[in-house]
């Protein structure tokens, strides 16, 4: 049974605290992030695959199929 997986996470700059909705790849983890406000790149924390797990509203699409939710 396939999971219904969230494409969209709402981004968090830890920086500027400027949010913005980005649509995930589904089969891939983003590295790096620029924000749009302040242009800060974002990495991943230390044990996140991507940004998206770091700073997004949901996990990466990988992590969610994986279950780690
Ligand atoms: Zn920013």
């Amino acid at each position: 049974m396939m999971k219904q997986l969230i494409l969209e996470s709402v981004i968090t700059c830890p920086a500027c605290g400027y949010q913005k909705t980005e649509i995930m790849p589904e089969d891939a983890c983003q590295i790096f992030y620029e924000c749009e406000n302040c242009h800060a790149v974002l990495k991943p924390k230390p044990g996140d695959c991507c940004v998206f797990c770091s700073f997004g509203s949901v996990p990466c699409p990988p992590v969610q199929a994986a279950g780690h939710q």
